[in-house]
């Protein structure tokens, strides 16, 4: 039985309930096709969705274990909605359970890639007539966002919005600790990381159902009362080539050590050197082993700010 919103107690208090509805339907099939399965791991429950008692969309799969029940923020215009729906609908394929930055970012992707399908369906069959065309340009949105332009380093902007997967992998790299060091349930979480990360992943074709199930692959084993966890580290081990060469694009399973060096000035970017300006700063970020670190850093004019090892599991 596929994951379906269930009538009874979704959107009641909202207007336009019909169309919200119809949206909301359509958001799912699209997450459910991109899995390629009904349900994650064969849990077959409906989606209740309501207006979010906080100031952000949350899922909560444990209060009611028979169905997900999905809080949005979003009931005034329907991108915004299908977009929060379609977010923590990635959740539940990945496991609700648990969060992290990184899944955080995974879900961000699976909110853009589903509302790009969504985008391409017919909205008359939905009761949603004229609105779902709209649905991927508003997912592709942050990238052109004004608050993200002014905080993200410009080079990292623009390699997010070119879709250069190469360069964003170095970065994220270089991110690592934020991107795991903030709380992801925390106000406010980093969500222009989230919108890099998806990028990155986006980067290439996707194939969604080798992320299934994946925020719950742990070093730390859950307790079993089956609450929400933030930040359990992921282990990256247990997952199948096919999810760790995904997540490679996010800066993890790499195979070689990343070297961060202080540059004189920006100049012509030198591949694989990644420059980009932060702080007044112009820093390179190059893969290199470490016996090959000095020599690389003099070959390029840098100083060594800092220098991090290969991954243990690398694709
Ligand atoms: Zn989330």
């Amino acid at each position: 039985m596929p994951v379906t919103l269930r009538r009874d107690g979704s959107l009641n208090d909202v207007g336009n309930r019909d169309n919200f509805l119809g949206v909301g339907d359509l958001v799912i099939r699209c997450v459910r096709e991109m899995f390629r399965s009904e349900a994650p791991s064969g849990d077959e429950r409906p989606v209740v969705c309501a207006r979010s008692p906080n100031p952000a969309p949350f899922i909560d799969s444990t209060a009611d274990p028979t169905t997900y029940n999905i809080y949005v923020t979003a009931t005034d215009t329907f991108d915004r909605f299908a977009y929060q729906l379609a977010h923590e609908l990635g959740h539940v394929w990945l496991g609700p359970e648990n969060t992290c930055g990184v899944v955080e970012a995974i879900a961000e992707a699976v909110s853009i890639e589903a509302l790009g399908r969504a985008s391409l369906v017919a909205g008359q069959d939905f009761g949603v007539p004229a609105y779902p065309a709209a649905f991927g340009a508003y997912a592709r949105s942050p990238l052109t966002d004004a608050g993200f332009l002014e905080r993200v380093p410009p080079e990292v902007a623009r390699a997010a919005q070119d879709g250069r997967g190469e360069d964003l992998r170095l970065f994220l790299r270089y991110a690592r600790a934020r991107i795991d060091g903030a709380r992801a349930t925390a106000t406010p979480p980093d969500f222009d990381l989230r919108t890099i990360g998806a990028a990155a992943l986006r980067s290439g074709s996707v194939c969604w159902p080798a992320l299934t199930g994946l925020a719950l692959m742990t070093t730390v084993p859950r307790v079993a009362d089956d609450r929400l966890r933030d930040n359990l580290p992921l282990n990256y081990g247990a997952m199948s080539a096919a999810a760790r060469s995904l997540l490679r694009r996010m800066g993890r399973c790499c195979g070689t050590g990343l070297a961060v060096l202080e540059l004189p000035a920006a100049g012509a970017a030198e591949r694989p050197l990644f420059t980009f300006t932060e702080n007044e700063v112009t820093f390179g970020l190059v893969e290199c082993d470490w016996p090959e670190l000095n020599p690389v850093a003099a070959r390029l004019g840098g100083r060594v700010k800092a220098w991090s090892e290969p991954d243990h599991h690398v694709v």
